[in-house]
């Protein structure tokens, strides 16, 4: 599983990194960012599922690895 951010539809509210901090990161505007290629190890895919679900702006997407 990867994480996608669409960066235009993110308006920074910081669900992602305050959900799952090891998945997602802030930028210098407090817009969410992904740690890394955004590659989801399995210990971590709830976690990713769970920011998915709490972005407000439905700006965080979740893709099959590869
Ligand atoms: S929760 Fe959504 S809108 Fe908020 S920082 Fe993360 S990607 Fe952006």
């Amino acid at each position: 599983m990867r994480i996608l951010i669409d960066a235009a539809a993110c308006t920074g509210h910081g669900r992602c990194y305050s959900l799952a901090p090891e998945l997602f990161e802030d930028d210098e505007q407090g817009h969410g960012r992904v740690v890394g290629d955004g590659s989801v190890p399995p210990e971590l895919q709830a976690a990713a599922q769970r920011a998915e679900t709490a972005c407000p702006e439905r700006a965080v997407s979740l893709l099959p690895a590869g």
